[in-house]
């Protein structure tokens, strides 16, 4: 049986690790820290996402566990849709919802599919070395692995890809995201959306992920250095917002809110060198604003299990990217754009952009997500 090494048991990692034991390789998972320790946020499995754990055979696992989401809205600070995108026409077309669920959980459920053989924590991969016939892994505790196929799914700061590829540049968005999870009734109209307020700078999402769970993010831009936001000032930043945000926020306990800047990487197309190729956000890093990052990652971690199936790895990396590459692109620079329309702080090109989002007809914003769910392969 063929082994195919993997560095990092995040969503792409362990996806990948599933994809390709179910087609009968042996895998070998290794990553960085001690547990799996569960982030305190949520996330959401879109329709493309979800398309392919139905394929690997995890859907109704997901679905029991998590929150079907049947509309993604984008509203002013009062919670007034700006643009609602029904998703039942999607559900119907790919027979899959999307899906919003505690991190932690989607973990677990992702590990529980794996052989006891595969994942090896506490393996925190230090260098990496080309040989004749493929590389060696030095691991911080001081093992050494050889390696003959090597995929890389070890995130943003991929050390794969910063000591085997050329650079990629990391881009800062100069904006501060605080996610969280609280205990808290929605009233119940809002229990099976996704709501994202815009405001001034800055914006928040909410949605449910459980039954009396919300999960629930805030971003907020700074001009020069992050140390100009402060989570203790949390409630101020969002003071001008619907009530129900503010409840969101008092009832989380600040302790368990988790800080990240926003950053992606410059799109680019060095995928894969030998035998070695990148996936996720090693790849392709997105920013948060499409919720695509995760969703992309799997979508990788499939196609990719199915060109190790049909050909020789190094022709199977380079029609992986070929496969991959325009979507993933094409998300990564619309992605940054929401980014920056979302934190206008001229109030007049607030107004105009508001109305703008209303006059978009829904049938652009359907072939938008009709392009997006569309999985290759599938
Ligand atoms: C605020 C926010 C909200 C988001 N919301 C969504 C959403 O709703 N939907 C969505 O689809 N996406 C979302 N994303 C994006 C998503 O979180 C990422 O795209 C996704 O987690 C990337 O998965 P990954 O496995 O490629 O990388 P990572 O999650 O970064 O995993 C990398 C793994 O590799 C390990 N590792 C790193 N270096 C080493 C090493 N040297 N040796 C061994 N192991 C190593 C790490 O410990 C980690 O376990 C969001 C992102 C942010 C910041």
């Amino acid at each position: 049986m063929k082994t195919i090494d993997i560095i990092g048991a995040g969503i792409a990692g362990l996806t990948m690790a599933i994809a390709l034991e179910q087609k009968g390789f042996k895998t070998r998972v290794f990553e960085q820290t001690e547990s799996i320790k569960p982030l305190g946020a949520g996330i959401i499995l879109a329709n493309n996402a979800m398309q392919v754990y139905k394929a690997l055979g995890i859907q109704k696992t997901i679905e029991e566990k998590g929150n079907y989401i049947s509309s993604l809205n984008i509203t002013n600070t009062n919670l007034k849709a700006l643009s609602k995108i029904n998703l039942a026409s999607f559900e119907h077309k790919f027979g899959v919802k999307n899906i919003a669920i505690h991190r932690g959980i989607l973990q677990q459920i992702l590990m529980n599919q794996l052989p006891s053989y595969s994942l090896k924590l506490n393996h925190k991969l230090e260098k990496i070395t080309k040989t004749s016939n493929g590389h060696t892994l030095d691991f911080k505790t001081g093992k050494t692995i050889q390696s003959s196929t090597l995929i890389a799914a070890d995130g943003l700061n991929s050390i794969v890809r910063q000591q085997l590829f050329s650079q990629t540049n990391i881009r800062n968005a100069k904006q501060i995201c605080w996610r969280g999870t609280t205990d808290y009734s929605l009233p119940i109209k809002y229990q099976h959306e996704l709501n994202e307020a815009w405001g001034k700078s800055d914006r928040f999402g909410f949605v449910q992920i459980a039954k009396n769970k919300v999960y629930w993010y805030a971003l907020k831009s700074y001009k020069r250095n992050k140390k100009e936001l402060d989570l203790n000032n949390i409630k101020n930043y969002f003071s001008e917002y619907s009530t129900i945000i503010q409840d969101i926020i008092s009832s989380t306990n600040k302790e368990q809110i988790h800080t990240a800047d926003i950053s992606d990487l410059n799109p680019n197309n060095h995928w894969y060198k030998e035998n070695v190729c990148l996936i996720g956000d090693a790849a392709h890093a997105i920013t948060p604003n499409m919720g695509q990052g995760a969703c992309q990652a799997i979508e990788d971690a499939y196609t990719l299990s199915e060109c190790l199936t049909k050909y020789q790895k190094n022709i199977a990396f380079k029609e992986f990217q070929n496969l991959r590459l325009k979507k993933v692109l094409q998300l990564v620079k619309k992605s940054w754009i929401i980014g920056k329309i979302a934190h206008l702080s001229n109030p007049f090109l607030i107004s105009l952009r508001n109305k703008i989002i209303k006059l978009t007809p829904a049938s652009i914003n359907k072939k938008q997500f009709n392009q997006i769910f569309k999985v290759s392969h599938l």
